[in-house]
């Protein structure tokens, strides 16, 4: 799939890579994604709670980074 990237906006072709080629920025993001429940903070997909901020500004550690169940909703 497409994602554009959130920090630098080069598109990126979405498979096994996490980080942008261009900027090395985190490319799955839960505040993109279709299943993230905004609101409620958490992941409506794994049931997870997600809180804003990783959301919005994930790390290498967030469970965002390597989401198998990513859809990008934009
Ligand atoms: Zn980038």
């Amino acid at each position: 799939m497409e994602v554009k990237c959130p920090k630098c906006g080069a598109e990126n072709w979405l498979e096994n890579q996490s980080r942008c080629l261009a900027c090395s920025g985190i490319l799955r993001r839960c505040t993109d994604c279709a299943s993230y429940n905004t609101a409620g903070e958490r992941c409506n997909k794994f049931g997870s709670e997600i809180d804003r901020r990783d959301a919005e500004n994930p790390s290498l550690l967030s469970s965002s980074t390597n989401c198998l169940g990513y859809q990008c909703a934009r």
